[in-house]
């Protein structure tokens, strides 16, 4: 199931305001992170894709209007845009929060990573 803007957007304001500790918070995903070992994958319910047509090749574009890199805590969110638009939206069974997860591929490994969804950080960026 694709997942529009507005709708993510509903999902970051959940995940904001939740409060409660877990082990997918203390993981701190604030950046594109690997999976990290102490979190399990079926922690993790999927809810839908932000893959908004199946058939097209994705945009390897990034979007980073400020300066920021892939791999920066406050890089923007925006949805068209790689590895964004690679991303499955899931959510934390044990707290609520929300997070994006993509299967970065290279040429010898593929290895899931993941972020947080944050609200303040959500950009409807046109390709
Ligand atoms: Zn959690």
């Amino acid at each position: 199931m694709f997942i529009g803007f507005a709708e993510l957007q509903q999902m970051a304001l959940r995940s904001a305001d939740v409060t409660m500790p877990c082990t997918c918070h203390g993981a701190a995903l604030w950046a594109w992170q690997p999976l990290p070992y102490t979190l399990e994958l079926d922690q993790f319910d999927e809810l839908g894709s932000l893959v908004e047509d199946p058939y097209a090749i994705p945009s390897v574009a990034e979007y980073h209007p400020n300066g920021t890199r892939y791999d920066s805590d406050d890089a923007p969110i925006a949805p068209r845009y790689f590895p964004c638009n690679l991303s499955q939206v899931v959510r934390c069974v044990k707290c609520g929060r929300h997070y994006l997860r993509y299967n970065e591929a290279g040429g010898y490994f593929s290895e899931l990573r993941m972020r947080a969804l944050r609200p303040q950080l959500l950009v409807d960026a046109a390709l």
